[in-house]
């Protein structure tokens, strides 16, 4: 276990995480793929925010079952609250500081197959 800092490009948004850093994963979906997105799954729990949720911007879309946020200043997707697994929070692991993402175990999520049922 271990507490990483992370944030967006400019430093508005800041948040902390506590955990093991050991499994991110790329998605094909339309806005993964766009923002070159890389996914940590976390428990709520596992975070905590520097910069309050309501100062994110939020982008939502289509069954609005997914949450985006990024920051309202440089643009950079920091945070999703993924449809697929809506208990927990996904981290962009592109913006945890000091991190070497070459030494992390690298999946790919099928998030262009994904669908729900009442899609
Ligand atoms: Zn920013």
């Amino acid at each position: 276990m271990q507490t990483y800092s992370g944030g967006c490009h400019c430093g508005r948004v800041r948040f902390e995480v506590t955990g093991v850093l050991d499994r991110i994963s790329d998605c094909n979906c339309s806005i993964c793929s766009k923002a070159g997105y890389l996914h940590w799954m976390i428990e709520p729990s596992q975070l905590k925010m520097l910069t309050p949720w309501e100062s994110l911007s939020t982008y939502v879309w289509g069954t609005r079952a997914a949450r985006h946020y990024f920051c309202p200043v440089c643009g950079v997707a920091v945070l999703r609250k993924p449809r697929s697994q809506p208990d927990k929070i996904s981290v962009n692991a592109r913006c945890v500081d000091r991190i070497d993402l070459a030494k992390v175990s690298l999946g790919h999520t099928d998030g262009r197959s994904f669908s729900l049922p009442q899609d």
